[in-house]
């Protein structure tokens, strides 16, 4: 079906581990005419971009141009990588101060080597990455990924490693300060899956229905919500489900939300850790803010000390973007909705649809990084 959202721009992250944003505006971008907003990129007719105003490095530029034919984008000065998806490595802003980091759930390695360009510009000392893949075809892209973002001298890929399968307790593991999951997920806030039904639908475990409708506003919205599931269900990694009812959908929000919880509390584990972050590409409550509450009431957390990351404490650009968390996917705490970070696909923000939030385990404000 044609789409009708907001035109979005294309996202472009600067490579710094390769480039600096001043030669890519000299070379790459030289076209370019540089407006003060991703409004004002969308709007242009011409070639416009703007440097975003949340995440460093990152620029809006008018859709239309291939950037997989440019030198940049070839050599890994440039990466194709929507805002949104960027949230969560500025969000854990791993510092020299957190050791090693692991990415649990690489491919095809945004998001790692996002980590890598941080650690690299934020200390002088050796640090590694540990990226785990547990598909052994994913793992490849992962690796080539890294190695043309040119951060393979400090990444250690873990090729077809379940990340559930490893022992926190490991000597290699013991610097580890900081982890960034971004499991699989239904891929539901994905651009361009308008056959996927929104959040509006009322079976999504722990997603409670609006409190104004009645029962047979609810039965009917249901109709609806079936009418328009297509049959089939493609996640965000490639995998595909059929599903044909709210029910099904229903069944594998919830297996997936299971292995989301089991992987996030594994990641409790780590003696070391201070941090973690927890995304999805997913708009369901089910998959975002239910985990985020059920992790922080399990015993592991508890035990361990682990909190919510407040949004007062995240790393500026984090702290001003203002779409947050659910409220009432919540149970109504302010503190913990205002901590989740969302994105929707069909708002002014032009980005995806994104959740993502931190948890902690000593008091931390963070410090600014690039
Ligand atoms: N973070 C990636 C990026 O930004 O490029 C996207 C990750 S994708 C959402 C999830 C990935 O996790 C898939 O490649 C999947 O094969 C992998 N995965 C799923 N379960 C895993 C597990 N238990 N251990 C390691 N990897 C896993």
């Amino acid at each position: 079906a044609a789409r009708t959202g907001p035109v979005h721009p294309r996202w472009i992250r600067i490579n710094t581990l390769k480039t600096t944003a001043t030669d890519q505006l000299e070379t790459t971008f030289k076209a370019f005419e540089p407006v003060p907003s991703v409004q004002d990129v969308v709007k242009s007719t011409g070639k416009a971009l703007c440097f975003d105003p949340h995440v460093p490095n990152l620029l809006a530029v008018s859709p239309g141009t291939d950037f997989t034919k440019t030198e940049a984008y070839k050599s890994g000065a440039i990466i194709l990588q929507d805002k949104a998806s960027c949230f969560p490595a500025y969000l854990l802003n791993p510092g020299p101060e957190d050791g090693d980091v692991i990415d649990t759930c690489a491919a095809p390695g945004n998001k790692t080597t996002h980590l890598a360009a941080i650690i690299q510009s934020r200390s002088a000392s050796p640090r590694t990455v540990y990226a785990f893949e547990k598909d052994k075809l994913r793992a490849k892209t992962l690796e080539r990924m890294v190695k043309v973002a040119g951060s393979d001298s400090f990444t250690k890929i873990r090729q077809g490693q379940d990340f559930l399968k490893v022992n926190p307790a490991a000597e290699e593991y013991r610097h580890v300060g900081a982890l960034l999951l971004d499991p699989s997920c239904s891929g539901s806030g994905i651009v361009g899956r308008d056959e996927m039904p929104e959040l509006h639908l009322p079976e999504i475990p722990g997603s409670k229905p609006a409190k104004s409708q009645t029962p047979k506003e609810k039965k009917r919205k249901r109709k609806d919500d079936e009418a328009q599931l297509k049959t089939l269900m493609v996640d965000d990694d490639g995998e595909t489900t059929v599903v044909s009812s709210a029910k099904e959908l229903e069944a594998r929000i919830e297996a997936l939300s299971s292995f989301q919880l089991t992987l996030l509390l594994h990641a409790f584990k780590f003696p070391a850790a201070k941090k973690i972050t927890y995304s999805t590409c997913s708009l369901y409550a089910g998959e975002n803010e239910n985990i985020v509450q059920k992790a922080l009431e399990s015993e592991i957390a508890k035990e361990r000390g682990w909190r919510i990351l407040k949004r007062e404490n995240q790393v500026r650009g984090m702290r001003d973007w203002p779409v947050r968390g659910s409220l009432e996917a919540c149970d109504g705490n302010q503190e913990v909705a205002d901590a989740c970070i969302r994105a929707y696909k069909d708002d002014e923000h032009c980005v995806m649809g994104f959740f993502v939030a931190a948890f902690v385990r000593e008091p931390t404000t963070q410090v600014d990084g690039d």
